[in-house]
């Protein structure tokens, strides 16, 4: 390889680490991604972004495995108050793809990894749904047998079905087993959470602790248990808070 050609191969490899990725590039790689790599897709940014990039550093992230529990309720059909898998997509599982998950014995939280600037209109979170859904189905080299995550919040607030909570989710590289996995639309290394959605994310993620008898110790962030940034700062932020001793998680 001459000199000129290694060059090129180079910054091709620079420029692709730099996150010069296409969108759809960047949405295949979806949260498992470390978020490491720069956002390349220019959006508004939110107004308390200087703010939030003076709030303190947060503490490590890694945290200890406890043991499981060992009561596994079946899950059931979509929660109450869950829009269903069917506004979205008429897609099926691709179950020749995936695993069957029989209860939740814990809870990891995501964000998405892409900037939100769009239209919170159901119909344009379902086509988004639906692009994440066709990214997950399309990826390689090893690609999902359906959206990832069994539940996604969306800006507004409303919670969406994504996988059927029967199946093992595909949401954290080896770590799937027996782990109900929320996303959170939006990028929140860069953005900030809506109110809606933190007052969704609470009230859910207490009623699945209650549902499968989850512990704090439990409940996850993405970070805490895979090599990634998800789900950004400032979730990760508002999750610590959670879950420390006067946070609406640890009451649980
Ligand atoms: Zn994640």
């Amino acid at each position: 390889m001459g000199e000129e050609s290694f060059i090129d191969t180079l910054t091709r490899r620079q420029l692709l680490r730099g996150g010069l990725l296409t969108g759809a590039a960047a949405l295949l790689a979806g949260c498992q991604q470390p978020t490491r790599v720069a956002q390349t897709v220019p959006g508004p940014l939110w107004p308390d972004l200087e703010k939030a990039a003076e709030d303190p550093p947060l503490p490590p992230t890694v945290r200890p495995a406890p043991e499981p529990n060992v009561v596994f309720p079946k899950p059931e059909a979509a929660p109450a108050g869950v829009i269903p898998r069917s506004r979205w997509t008429t897609g099926r599982v691709i179950e020749s793809r995936v695993s069957s998950m029989s209860g939740v014995s814990r809870i990891t939280v995501h964000h998405e990894g892409m900037i939100f600037s769009g239209s919170t209109d159901p119909s344009a979170i379902a086509k988004r749904l639906s692009n994440i859904r066709s990214a997950h189905i399309n990826r390689r080299p090893e690609p999902f047998g359906d959206i990832g995550y069994h539940y996604i919040i969306d800006p507004a607030g409303r919670i969406w079905e994504g996988r059927p909570l029967r199946f093992q989710g595909a949401h954290v590289e080896r770590k799937n087993e027996h782990n109900l996995g929320i996303m959170v639309m939006g990028n929140f290394e860069q953005q900030r959470p809506t109110p809606a959605q933190l007052a969704s994310l609470e009230r859910f993620v207490i009623d699945q602790m209650k549902r499968y008898q989850v512990p704090v110790s439990r409940l996850y962030t993405h970070r805490e248990i895979g090599d990634t940034l998800c789900p950004g700062r400032n979730l990760q932020r508002w999750m610590l808070a959670q879950r420390s001793p006067a946070g609406a998680f640890a009451r649980i």
